[in-house]
């Protein structure tokens, strides 16, 4: 059996996939498997999602959706993508906080790598959990609620704790946002006013080339319920409103991004860059990402600066976005406001020969590497990086003595130390 991520750079070791049809049935194979690991929608680069022996998709599991205006959640199932039910959240009448760049992904595999999107005051997508269920190593369910022992640490779970079923998400009552695009934002302009151009709408990102001149464009998300202001100015520090349709890659079709020059339109279709039903990003590529403590934003955009002449050919595109700290314990944003400094690549080789030298630059800057995208690092600095993992250990050696959940990848960083 051979079968892949969705961007074709790494095939699965795993021999064998199930894909039970309800809760029992998982249940079973779970309890049965010496070796298992649940998959998402398979987006991630790496082999986080891998097993060696079983992995198990939820995509035949009876879809959950449930709306609480009592407790403001929803309950979805795990396997679910966003773009499955944002539409229908809307309708209802609500909203999440916050979208990735992509609405392709499932909720329990987005929120397993801490996913997230921008936004100063936004946190990452695990931010919005407020329970969790899973079917555990014995083959048992379990609900975990914000606030129960261990809650912190088991939302950004890396697959490690169990297979997520499903997850009750925060809501609040749906809006209305529009993207406005400012082009060639200056450098000196980027780090002299970092802190304004962030916060200049509720959702802001920059992509550039890294290149000296000119490249660098800043997209603002403005929601209609909240301050506009930015979205109404003819120009971003010097940088100038572009009125085509844009798509986040230069050149890339600009029907497979979310509608920006202004016009408003529901959160589900403003938020993320990418729309459902089209291509996200270039397809076969590569991503890597670092989030650095937001205090070494500017410094460490400098030494992304100094690494662009060697990373320039390789690089589809670089993004840079914002998101607020959080409590939960493998969570990018652990203990800290946080900068994400995000890199598309195309799919050669010689990318993993630059991502050590990517590493190195942002080490003094406590560079924290996504979890579900290629990176190289020591894994011996992961327990500086992130002060409760020695905790996370122990829960999931609690929740899974026998390494039930256990793969490559979580042999080689969570459990290396
Ligand atoms: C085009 C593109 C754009 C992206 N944009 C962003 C972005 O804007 N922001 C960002 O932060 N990341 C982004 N990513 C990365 C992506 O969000 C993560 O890799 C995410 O984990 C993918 O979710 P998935 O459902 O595909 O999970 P998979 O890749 O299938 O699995 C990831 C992890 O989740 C675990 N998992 C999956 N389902 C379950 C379950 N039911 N129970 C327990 N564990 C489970 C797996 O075991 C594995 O450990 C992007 C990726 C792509 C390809």
């Amino acid at each position: 059996m051979t079968s892949k991520n969705w961007s074709g750079n790494y095939e699965y070791r795993a021999t064998k996939i199930e894909s039970p049809g309800s809760i029992e049935e998982l249940q079973h194979v779970v309890s049965a498997s010496d070796r298992i690991k649940a998959l998402g929608s398979r987006h991630s680069f790496n082999d986080v999602a891998d097993s060696p022996a079983t992995q198990v998709s939820l995509t035949r599991l009876p879809a959950i959706f449930e709306v609480d205006a009592d407790s403001r959640t929803v309950t979805v199932g795990g396997g679910l993508r966003f773009g499955e039910f944002a539409q229908r959240l809307s309708d209802g009448g609500w909203a999440l906080h916050n979208l990735a760049s992509l609405p392709h992904i499932s909720v329990a595999g987005a929120i397993a790598t801490g996913t997230h999107g921008s936004g100063d005051r936004n946190g990452t997508l695990p931010t919005a959990v407020a329970a969790l269920e899973f079917v555990t190593a014995t083959g048992e369910s379990r609900r975990l609620v914000r606030g129960d022992t261990g809650f912190d640490g088991a939302v950004v779970s890396l697959g490690a704790l169990g297979v997520v079923t499903a997850v009750s998400l925060d809501i609040e009552p749906t809006f209305d946002v529009r993207q406005d695009v400012f082009e060639n934002l200056g450098w000196a302009e980027l780090r002299e006013h970092f802190d304004e151009i962030t916060s200049s709408a509720y959702s802001v990102s920059v992509f550039t080339l890294w290149g000296d001149v000119g490249g660098t464009t800043v997209w603002l998300k403005s929601r209609l319920d909240g301050d506009t202001t930015a979205a109404d100015r003819d120009d971003l520090f010097g940088a100038v409103r572009q009125t085509t349709e844009l798509h986040p890659l230069p050149g890339g079709p600009s029907a497979n991004a979310t509608q920006q020059s202004g016009v408003p339109g529901p959160w589900w279709d403003r938020l993320a860059h990418f729309r459902m039903g089209f291509t996200p990003s270039a397809g076969e590529e590569l991503q890597t990402e670092y989030l650095v403590p937001r205090e070494h934003a500017v410094a460490a955009i400098d030494a992304m600066r100094a690494l662009g002449p060697a990373m320039a050919p390789y690089l589809l595109i670089s993004e840079i976005r914002t998101m607020r700290a959080d409590d939960l314990w493998l969570s990018p944003a652990y203990g800290h406001d946080t900068v994400g400094l995000h890199f598309t690549w195309t799919q050669e080789e010689a990318v993993f020969g630059l991502l050590p030298a990517i590493d190195a630059a942002l080490a003094p800057f406590r560079g924290r590497p996504h979890w579900g995208k290629v990176f190289d690092i020591d894994s011996s600095r992961l327990d500086s990086l992130y002060p409760r993992l020695a905790d996370f250990r122990g829960l999931a050696e609690q929740m899974d003595p026998s390494g039930k959940f256990r793969n490559a990848y979580l042999d080689r960083t969570i459990f290396a130390g």
